[in-house]
């Protein structure tokens, strides 16, 4: 079924847009065309960023106590649900993503941000009194305004989700710009939220690629970015923003390290390789790409890695019997063909893997790719690769590998496995990373979740979340505060 999309949403409504730009959606496990969208120029963006003001500042949203908010958050959570197998399987067919994952991901998980947001908001405390020198004090959160919410295409609805769910319980309006591979399902979520009664113009989505994102960065009405995508759009975007002040939360790309300890239980690393360190075929950014194994178990592991990776069902991402799918694009299966050149390049050596599998010519695909006998100076060491390419580091010593782990210009995820669980959240604790695990990884909602140094700024998800939606003033008072 093709889905030409001729209209974006904005002001409640599906409106013609001013842009005559079309960019065309392609599956990339066939190269077909599965549709079309709008993309977006300035004055579209514009149209939504006024409806999204004229929203926050008549339609009582933003006066709702948190609690009153939280009933809509909970309908467009029932909503989506309404929708989530038809999600997965719409993502599916734009980004690759094999629809056993994609159901994970889109079917389910993002009605449970929504919930626990709504959670959230139900005990969101928004003023406190405290006393001061001068007398005391109000300290008060109010809701920043409009927020732009700009996605990227590995994981759109989840990543929606992590944004939509904590600007709306603020009391924000926004405008959601997504990725142009990861549209139409954008569009499927706009009938979740008409069906739960948001006010008009509170949620607009505006489509199109990187002008159409800029256009939302620069519009003086949107007083807040949301963004989650590369290092390199996320410093472009800090410095637009910063040009006008305007706060950022940038959840951006990693090159993170799975380190397995002296002790570690191998069996265990390897039943979890492909979720710790190349979960989605390696388009995730906290994908481990970076093995960090002892040298006397190094060939061990490399073995073991080898293994489990020449074993991975690749295929159509419509079989549920698919691991991995294809890459999102030809684009993007250039990019990582290019990296696994530059690899052996350099003088690593492939042990599985580095080419494109037989009989899947008219995908994106690439193999599941082991690279050992890497050092951390290498580009695949070093880069964000982000599809099927494992790099596997030998390391002398505890010290070296807490060294290795930490030097790389990202800080997004990271495990440590070790049969000591005691001393191997001792050496997460020495990670220079947003987040890590103990032998696992798996990102909770109830947490907060980003990145250190080039994996970017702000925390999602947990309730410090919301946070970054509001922002606080104090109003000063003589005498002494009432008591509650
Ligand atoms: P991208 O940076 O190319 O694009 C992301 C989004 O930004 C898209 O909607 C795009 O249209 C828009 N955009 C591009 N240029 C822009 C500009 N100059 N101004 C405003 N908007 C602009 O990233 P991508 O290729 O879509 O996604 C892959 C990247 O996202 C990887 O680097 C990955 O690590 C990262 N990522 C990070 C997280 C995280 O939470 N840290 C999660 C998923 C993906």
């Amino acid at each position: 079924m093709e889905h030409d999309i001729k209209h974006l949403y904005i002001g409640g409504e599906y409106v013609e847009p001013h842009s005559a730009d079309r960019i065309d959606v392609v599956n990339p496990a066939n190269g077909q065309r599965i549709g079309s969208i709008v993309d977006g120029d300035a004055t579209d963006v514009a149209r939504a960023a006024e409806a999204a003001d004229r929203a926050f500042r008549t339609s009582g949203w933003a006066e709702l106590t948190p609690k009153d908010r939280a009933g809509y958050i909970r309908r467009l959570a029932d909503a989506y649900v309404e929708r989530g197998a038809e999600m997965a399987r719409l993502v599916s067919s734009e980004n690759g993503m094999p629809i056993s994952f994609s159901r994970l991901v889109h079917e389910e998980r993002p009605a449970r941000y929504y919930r626990y947001f709504a959670g959230v908001a139900d005990t969101l405390e928004l003023e406190r009194t405290r006393p001061t020198s001068t007398g005391y004090a109000i300290v008060r959160k109010e809701p920043i305004g409009v927020a732009g919410l700009i996605i990227p295409w590995n994981g759109p609805q989840g990543l929606i989700a992590w944004k939509l769910g904590p600007a709306l319980a603020a009391g924000c309006a926004v405008v959601i710009k997504p990725s142009p591979e990861t549209t139409l399902d954008a569009f499927l979520l706009s009938e979740a939220i008409e069906q739960a009664g948001f006010p008009p113009g509170l949620i607009n989505i505006v489509s199109g690629g990187p002008e159409t994102g800029q256009a939302v960065v620069d519009h003086p009405l949107i007083a807040k970015i949301a963004f989650t995508g590369s290092s390199t759009t996320g410093k472009i975007i800090a410095a637009r923003a910063g040009a006008q002040l305007k706060p950022v939360t940038l959840e951006l790309g990693g090159k993170s390290a799975a380190i397995l300890l002296d002790d570690a239980d191998l069996d265990d690393f390897g039943a979890r390789i492909l979720e710790v360190c190349l979960p989605n075929t390696g388009q995730q950014c906290t994908a481990c790409t970076r093995v960090l194994a002892p040298r006397d178990k190094y060939d061990q592991v490399v073995e073991l890695a080898t293994e489990v990776l020449a074993r991975v069902p690749v295929g159509d991402p419509a079989d549920p019997k698919s691991v991995f799918g294809p890459l999102v694009s030809a684009r993007q299966r250039a990019r990582v063909e290019s990296y696994i050149a530059a690899g052996l390049q350099e003088g690593a050596r492939l042990t599985t893997g580095g080419g494109r599998p037989a009989g899947l010519e008219g995908g994106c695909y690439v193999e599941p790719t082991v690279f050992r006998d890497v050092s951390n100076d290498m580009r695949i060491a070093r880069e964000e690769i982000f599809g099927p390419v494992l790099s596997i580091i030998p390391y002398d010593g505890e010290e070296e590998a807490i060294a290795i782990a930490n030097d790389s210009a990202y800080g997004l995820s990271g495990a440590v496995f070790s049969r000591d669980v005691d001393h191997a959240t001792d050496v997460a604790r020495r990670l220079q990373t947003g987040t890590v695990g103990v032998d696992q990884f798996s990102i909770a909602l109830e947490a907060p979740f980003g990145g250190y140094k080039e994996s970017g700024l702000g925390r999602e998800l947990g309730p410090e979340s919301v946070d970054s939606y509001l922002r606080i003033k104090t109003i000063y008072r003589a005498g002494s505060a009432p008591s509650a």
